[in-house]
């Protein structure tokens, strides 16, 4: 954690400053930290959208499972997608349109709806 706060840091894109108490570094983004956040937002949808139409939803696919194996590994934080929720169902449903399950909307999930921010995303235990 210290090392990324650094390295961001060094890069102009984040600033620390010390808490009330001391022992606590409080950490804000710059401006530019702030515009790259912003950039950066969308990049799952970029990635996809620059991709012929027949690849987008096994490219979605994969990407989201590589995702969720660095989550689980701990190269990255947490991140809002179904892979790693516990309301994920994967490949309860047969034929390849549809299969995974969301047991929260109660409904089957297309490749294409495999969704990498979503609000009602509950980390999966394990
Ligand atoms: S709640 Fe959201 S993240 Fe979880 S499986 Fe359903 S659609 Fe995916």
């Amino acid at each position: 954690m210290s090392d990324a706060v650094s390295a961001l840091e060094r890069k102009g894109l984040l600033i620390r400053s010390p808490g009330s108490d001391g022992r606590r570094r409080l950490l804000a983004l710059t401006d530019r930290g702030f515009q790259v956040s912003a950039e950066l937002s969308a990049w799952d949808e970029q990635l996809v959208a620059a991709l012929p139409e027949p690849d987008r939803a096994t490219t979605l696919h994969t990407l989201l499972r590589v995702i969720a194996d660095l989550q689980r590994s701990g190269a990255i934080s947490v991140a809002r997608v179904c892979t790693t929720c516990r309301f994920f169902g994967p490949d309860e449903h047969p034929g390849p349109k549809a299969p995974h399950h969301c047991h929260l909307m109660r409904k089957p999930l297309a490749l294409t709806e495999l969704r990498t921010d979503c609000p009602e995303h509950a980390q999966a235990t394990a």
